[in-house]
């Protein structure tokens, strides 16, 4: 069976950074499984998915403007005062926040810090940056009814929830 719109996929994935660090990888809790052509995975990923199958092993690089998780926009990046913060808040580097506003409801890191000062950034973390992957495709099923209403993939395919 190909991988096309629809198919529930699970792959194995190591991603390293350009520095050849690995950044992420699956093997630790087994593979990820997703659904293809919904936009569940960066269109990078499933572009050059589409049409592979099972025992499929490849590499792939990203970039971020062509299918990675973009370019770095300095307007999600932004200093607020500490008094904005519980006084018993632990403020450290690498914090993450979940922020509501105007925009929604997102996650910001905090990227610096002083004594009157928190910056912080609600980038995706790993965007601007260029994405080495290694792929092995563990298997390719259809998704059942259930998980293409709910636009996700259930444990076993599940149809209840
Ligand atoms: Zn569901």
């Amino acid at each position: 069976m190909k991988i096309e719109k629809n198919k529930v996929v699970s792959m194995h994935y190591v991603l390293r950074d350009m520095a050849g660090e690995v950044v992420d990888q699956s093997e630790t809790d087994g593979p990820l499984s997703f659904i293809q052509g919904i936009g569940n995975i960066i269109p990078g990923l499933e572009r050059v998915l589409e049409g592979k199958s099972i025992g499929d092993k490849f590499k792939i690089t990203i970039t971020p403007e062509d299918g990675g998780y973009g370019a770095i926009q300095p307007e999600l990046i932004g200093k607020v005062p500490r008094s904005n913060f519980d006084e018993n808040e632990n403020l450290e580097l690498g914090l993450v926040f979940e922020v509501n506003n105007e925009q929604g409801q997102y996650l910001a890191r905090v990227v610096e810090l002083d004594e009157t000062h928190v910056t912080l950034d609600a980038n995706h973390p790993m965007a601007g940056q260029i994405l080495n992957f290694e792929i092995e495709v563990v298997s390719v099923r259809d998704a059942n009814l259930t998980e293409l209403a709910h636009g996700h993939v259930h444990p076993n395919g599940e149809s209840d929830h």
